[in-house]
């Protein structure tokens, strides 16, 4: 039987299945039996116990360079110190409620308020909220919660729902792959799985039909779980893991190897990274630095902005542990997806086409100059460069380049160390920016291509949007066009060019961009050892005669059969 799912992070493994319980069941409206002096004590101790678990376990991960579980401990500690929270539960525990069903109660109304407004990071707001209370409760009534510390098999975890400081609870080494029943690819348990790199699958319902110690496969790429085998369904799982295992090892061996064509076209590899701590984790493959650096995720869940003292640490943390190579930072992204609760951004009807990026900072001179400055800052550790968001128009560039020079006149002024030559870059991903590069050029030194942006704005179509999905297309002779543009207006030039989008690390994308004269391409780490072999199969010599079709292509799908009949077939199996 194939359970199919979403899949969050790839890998395949085949192991046994092990199934997690269910939280302990709660009755929310249970009556006190203690005075409310007794309950409201026995509530601050279980806040209390809860608070030094939560602290202690950051300590434990931020020395381990675990920085999605430090991450998260943050979260919930400030979840923790809410006085919103423990107002509404010391109410509750006023007007008769049990110590548990107080905390519980309370942290449902949160749970519901952050359902309703029916969006994937609010959901995920919720789940910590309900994992929290849960903690409390268990606390306070000295029961155990659903845990998997007590693992010593390797296993593939089964869960209907997993929380997050349930799966921190486990020796993650015996968790060979992950399946929840609920659950979204947003989710803080789905983001901290990827960090993890634990294979795994999440909203593939039905869960229950897997038995306890069954022998169950995981394709973490495909989102399938395959449960209930037949002995032949389990060989031919077996030959696929094999298949799985031989690729990555061929890719292992592309680790140390130049990014370089068949016929010895060396381009650049650049990672993209979300937290610095990234970079403190043993790296598989050898590259250039980082192309783009989201700094916003320093914004995200969150209650109050970073400070300046704050991202000056991350930046040059960063910087320190690139020793030399250079490190892109993205001022700012906050707008679309991505919302930071500390700057109360009131909701738009098309977040997208909206306030976002270099738009918010035009107006919050606060927020962009205490970014600056902590970025030239760290510039004295290493080669910092910075690049906008989002640019529409010269005038926008303008203003951000005032600001850049009033941050290194501020601490110039005050005689705080700082580097201010450092390099200056934009995204590209606005047509208007690509058509008005030339002027846009003469006031920066590099730019870096945002497909991801450049495709939604381009097709005037939403990218988280479904519905419009068939537009979603990189390979899009019109985008093609745009990008063919922007490498070699900035080559005349003399500036710099990469991307960062998503087309980058894609197989398709990749070689049409190498064919379209890009020689830079910034990607996820977990998708530089693939990029290295792809690029060591094309000839780009001979394969420059397809530039002009691939630009004159009716639609991307011709593009991609003009491709898939010009390289070699192992191209699209590796
Ligand atoms: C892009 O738009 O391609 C990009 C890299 O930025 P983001 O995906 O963060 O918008
Ligand atoms: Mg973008």
């Amino acid at each position: 039987m194939i359970l199919q799912g979403v899949s969050v992070c790839p890998g395949c493994t085949l192991s046994r299945s092990y199934l997690l319980a269910e939280p302990p069941a709660f009755d929310l409206a249970k009556k006190a039996d203690e005075p409310v002096a007794d309950a409201l004590r026995r509530i601050d101790e279980a806040f209390a116990s809860i608070a030094a678990e939560l602290t202690a376990s950051k300590e434990e991960y931020a020395a381990a360079g675990a920085c999605e579980q430090a991450d998260l401990m943050d979260v919930q500690m400030a979840m923790l110190e809410d006085s919103f929270f423990r107002d509404q539960i010391t109410a509750a525990a006023e007007a008769g409620l049990a110590p548990s069903a107080a905390v519980l109660s309370s942290g449902k109304e949160q749970e519901d308020m952050l359902l309703a407004l029916n969006d994937d990071y609010m959901s995920a707001r919720a789940e910590d909220i309900h994992d929290l209370s849960l903690r409390i409760a268990c606390q306070i009534e000295g029961l155990a919660r659903p845990d998997l510390s007590g693992l010593t098999e390797d296993c593939v975890v089964i869960a209907k729902q997993l929380l997050p400081s349930t799966l921190m609870s486990a020796k993650v080494e015996h968790i060979k792959g992950l399946v929840i029943g609920n659950g979204t690819k947003t989710s803080h348990v789905s983001i901290l799985a990827s960090g993890l790199q634990i294979p795994t699958v999440v909203g593939c319902g039905n869960v229950s039909m897997v038995k306890e110690g069954e022998t169950v496969y995981l394709d973490g790429e495909k989102g399938t779980l395959c449960c209930a085998m037949s002995a032949e369904e389990l060989a031919a799982c077996e030959k696929e893991l094999n298949a799985f295992r031989k690729q990555r090892e061929t890719l292992l061996t592309y680790g140390t190897r130049s990014f370089e064509s068949r016929d010895g076209v060396k381009s650049g590899l650049y990672m993209n990274i979300t937290d610095p701590c990234e970079l403190l984790r043993p790296a598989d493959c050898t590259n250039d630095g980082v192309g783009l650096f989201r700094s916003e995720f320093l914004f995200l869940d969150r209650k109050t902005l970073p400070s300046e003292e704050e991202q000056y640490e991350a930046y040059a943390q960063a910087a320190k542990a690139l020793g030399g190579r250079p490190l892109t930072i993205r001022t700012i992204d906050i707008g679309g997806d991505k919302n930071a609760p500390a700057l109360a951004l009131p909701q738009e009807e098309n977040p997208f086409m909206g306030y976002r990026a270099v738009r918010i900072c035009m107006d919050r001179s606060d927020l962009i100059l205490t970014q600056l400055r902590a970025i030239l800052r760290a510039a004295v550790h290493g080669d910092i460069r910075v690049m906008f968001p989002m640019i529409a128009t010269v005038s926008e560039l303008d203003v951000m380049l005032d600001y850049l020079k009033l941050a290194a006149s501020q601490l110039t002024k005050e005689n705080i160390s700082h580097r201010a030559d450092i390099k200056v870059g934009i995204m590209v991903e606005i047509p208007s920016a690509v058509i008005m590069l030339d002027q846009l050029l003469a006031r920066i030194d590099f730019v870096s291509i945002g497909s991801n942006d450049l495709v939604q704005y381009t097709f005037a179509a939403d990218r988280l949007n479904e519905k419009v999905s068939y537009l979603n297309k990189f390979m899009h002779p019109a985008v093609l066009r745009l990008i063919h543009q922007t490498v070699s207006v900035t080559r005349e030039h003399g500036k710099e060019c990469s991307l960062c989008g998503e087309m980058a690390g894609d197989r398709v994308g990749l070689a049409a961009l190498a064919i379209l004269g890009l020689r830079k391409f910034s990607m996820s780490s977990s998708k530089l050892l693939r990029a290295k072999r792809l690029m060591s199969m094309l000839d780009l010599g001979a394969l420059r005669s397809l530039q002009e079709p691939l630009l004159h292509a009716r639609d991307a799908e011709e593009a991609v059969a003009l491709l898939k009949q010009s390289l070699p077939g192992e191209y699209f199996g590796a």
